[in-house]
């Protein structure tokens, strides 16, 4: 962040007491651990601070110090909010009703600069390594309990730094949080190895209808799969970072069923290809290597047209291909929460 965006933000800090941090539904290791890593920073130098999550805390995160600061729904007054991890307004599931949000930090390329002061930075491989950054000079301090947070989201984001998004910046960043007292090895299997029984029993029942056409791969998550096993998140458990491995694909897919008529669907792709322009015109959002839509329809529907868009990129051999800019969709059908 240059000096003078930095300028806004402290001075935008400075005089606000209450501090309201929302992020996005279904939240993931980066949205967590930079709402937390920011709100514990922001604690410290005697703001008050609520961290909102329409979806709450996975149980995956419930170690993470700050914790228990996220609460579903708005509770106390504020005269500050800030958005943290998410590229449009629709994502973050309502927590403002119709309210503008104050400030907006991000690093997906889709961002669409929603709030009144938008910093966005899609260089950084995490909205967690950004704020690891520009935290000390916004004034504040990072201590052991942050550092775990912002390490975390690093570590979430880039899948313990394997993705094409990390930088030298990010191991230098990671290393200092490290020096402030983060324990990689122990977030690295918190984060990323553990799995809990039903997240993987979720796994066998989208992996019993895994589909390969071309070089295109896709599963299916029901309702009834959650319910059949128990799994208490309305997300895929990360099945789609273990379909992205398969030898055989460019471009890997999930749909997973949600209530009230929607799909979530996230794709993977491989080195060369792009999938973010295919979120975005889906609704969605992300990086060029993982991206996501909420698309309202049935899961059949949703998969048809999807599918259809899809393999459009991978005939075209190119991402940016004009095939993409003639996928149609349907009005009622585009994603929104
Ligand atoms: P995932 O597929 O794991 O949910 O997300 C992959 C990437 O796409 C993440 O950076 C995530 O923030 C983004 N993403 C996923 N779903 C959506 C969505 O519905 N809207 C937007 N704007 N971004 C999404
Ligand atoms: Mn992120």
């Amino acid at each position: 962040m240059n000096e003078y965006q930095n300028q806004i933000i402290r001075e935008l800090l400075k005089k606000s007491s209450k501090i309201l941090i929302t992020n996005h539904i279904r939240p993931d290791g980066d949205c967590i651990g930079s709402a937390l890593g920011f709100g514990l920073a922001l604690i410290n130098a005697g703001k008050q601070v609520e961290i909102v999550n329409r979806d709450g805390i996975p149980g995956s995160f419930k170690h993470l110090p700050g914790s228990d600061l996220v609460v579903k729904k708005v509770s106390s007054s504020y005269d500050l909010s800030i958005v943290l991890d998410c590229s449009d307004l629709e994502r973050i599931g309502g927590v403002l009703g119709e309210e503008i949000p104050d400030i907006n930090i991000d690093h997906h390329i889709t961002n669409l600069f929603f709030a009144k002061h938008n910093f966005v930075e899609p260089e950084s491989a995490a909205t967690a390594e950004l704020l690891a950054k520009s935290i000390p000079e916004w004034g504040l301090t990072i201590d052991e309990p942050i550092a775990t947070c912002l390490l975390t989201g690093i570590l979430s984001d880039t899948i313990g730094f394997r993705t094409s998004s990390v930088t030298p910046d990010t191991m230098v960043i990671a290393s200092s949080l490290m020096s402030k007292g983060a324990l990689l090895d122990d977030l690295y299997f918190r984060t990323l190895t553990q799995r809990s029984f039903e997240a993987v029993s979720l796994w066998g029942r989208g992996l019993s209808r895994l589909h390969l056409e071309g070089r295109l791969l896709w599963a299916e998550l029901l309702l009834e799969d959650r319910k059949k096993v128990h799994y208490p998140g309305n997300d895929d458990a990360d099945l789609i970072n273990v379909l992205s491995g398969v030898q055989e694909c460019d471009i890997s897919l999930i749909f997973v069923e949600q209530k009230g008529g929607k799909v979530k669907v996230s794709w993977r792709a491989q080195p060369g290809w792009n999938v973010s322009k295919i979120a975005l015109q889906f609704g969605g959002g992300g990086h060029p290597a993982a991206a996501g839509a909420e698309i309202n329809g049935d899961i059949e529907e949703v998969k048809k047209m999807v599918l259809e868009a899809t393999k459009k990129i991978l005939l075209s051999g190119n991402s940016d291909h004009q095939l993409l800019e003639k996928v149609v969709i349907p009005p009622t059908e585009m994603g929104s929460e």
